[in-house]
């Protein structure tokens, strides 16, 4: 292997820290400690892992987590109330409804309930949009965690080419603004791309977001470019594995993340320092 390795843990690690210091910077001027509440509907696992591991996250920063675990057959219009309730909660400065949802509810007007000052998720239209005309407040936390993994390495930006494979709404579509507002030249491929490879082949920067083991053959990374694997695809025999091909991309890259210990780690750390940002930046009347 000749790329480095992008330790999204370590880095994660930092930010958290950071996200530390900034509470007890608050509570040695007396503000209260900045509160996330966290929404689970039913039972799924893994987002029972992640919700966890969410709450995990905030209290070892000082953060309050609230939790609001409800039935698999919670109604629309109570899921809808609680956010109403949480929305004119003075002590919550980020609202997280953990994501799929179970069939029968609708996400797309819980999601535009929260209000856009304690979207930590950064998926209400507002934060969107405002990311779109380059003045984001509250990032989507897995773009705006890759950024700061990238900036970790000195990617200069302007003038390289970057490619996104994939192009969902949390993932590959505000990935894209956020490397358009660092300066690079950006692309995003989708399912309909017909020439991936020929994509892929140029790119200075590949971010691989599209949920499909192995898709990004290493040989196709041009000589040393950096490659992000936001992939995570549970196999057959339990392991996780990305995106990319890892070992033959490995070869010719400058930089690349692992699969698990890069984005994932970041994640949380984004949501973390969105909650943070709001309470200092947002509800500095709610202190
Ligand atoms: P999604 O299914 O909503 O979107 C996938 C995108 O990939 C779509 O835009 C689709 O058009 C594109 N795509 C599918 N096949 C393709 C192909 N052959 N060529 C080019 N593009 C193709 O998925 P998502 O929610 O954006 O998640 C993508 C992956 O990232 C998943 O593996 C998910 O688990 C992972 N993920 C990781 C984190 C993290 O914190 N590490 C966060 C979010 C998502």
């Amino acid at each position: 292997m000749t790329a480095k390795l992008i330790n999204g843990k370590e880095i994660a690690a930092q930010v958290r820290a950071k996200v530390a210091q900034g509470v007890e910077a608050r509570r040695q001027r007396g503000l209260r400690a900045p509160g996330l509440a966290v929404v689970l509907v039913g039972d799924d696992p893994a987002s029972q892992v992640y919700v966890g591991n969410k709450r995990k996250a905030c209290q070892e920063a000082g953060i309050v987590s609230f939790s609001y675990d409800l039935p698999a057959d919670t109604p629309q219009s109570t899921l809808e109330d609680l956010i109403d309730e949480l929305n004119e909660n003075p002590a919550v400065d980020g609202i997280l409804v953990q994501l799929p949802l179970p069939a029968h509810l609708d996400a797309d007007p819980i999601l535009v309930k929260i209000r856009p000052d304690k979207d930590v998720d950064g998926f209400h239209p507002f934060n969107m949009g405002r990311l779109a005309q380059r003045r984001p407040e509250l990032r989507p936390c897995t773009p705006a965690g890759i950024t700061t993994l990238l900036d970790s390495i000195g990617t200069p930006y302007k003038g390289q080419h970057a490619v996104i494979v994939g192009a969902s709404n949390i993932v590959g579509r505000p990935m894209a603004m956020e490397l358009l507002l660092k300066g690079a030249t950006t692309t995003i491929t989708h399912r309909f791309t017909d020439s991936l490879e020929q994509f892929v082949r140029e790119a200075d920067i590949v971010i691989a977001a599209a949920g499909k083991p192995g898709l990004i053959k290493g040989e196709w990374i041009k000589p040393g470019a950096t490659v992000i694997d936001v992939g995570i695809n549970r196999m057959a025999d339990g392991k996780l594995q990305g995106d990319v091909e890892f070992d033959a991309a490995a070869q010719r890259a400058a930089y690349i993340t692992p699969v698990p210990g890069g984005v994932g780690p970041m994640t949380i750390a984004h949501l973390l320092e969105n909650t943070l940002y709001a309470a200092n930046n947002l509800h500095t009347d709610q202190d």
